[in-house]
C-alpha cells in the first residue's frame, strides 16, 4: 500500500478536506485542557467566531 505523502486537513466541524485549518479554541467556559483541539476551516471558524461575537444566530442555517 502506497499512500500520498501530501496529507490533507479535515475540519473537525464540516468533515470537508481543506488545504488549511485553524485551531478553535473552545468556550472559555469548557476546560480547553481536557478537551482536544478543534480543527476548522475557514468557513466553520469564522462563522463560529461570527455566532460567538453577535451571540444570536439567525434563522437560515446551513444545518441539513
Ligand atoms: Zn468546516
Amino acid at each position: 500500500m502506497t499512500e500520498p505523502v501530501k496529507r490533507k486537513l479535515v475540519c473537525d466541524t464540516c468533515g470537508q478536506e481543506v488545504d488549511q485549518v485553524r485551531r478553535d479554541v473552545v468556550d472559555a467556559d469548557y476546560n480547553a485542557i481536557s478537551k482536544p483541539p478543534l480543527w476548522n476551516c475557514e468557513r466553520c471558524y469564522e462563522q463560529k467566531r461570527a455566532r460567538r461575537e453577535g451571540g444570536r444566530d439567525g434563522a437560515g442555517g446551513g444545518s441539513p
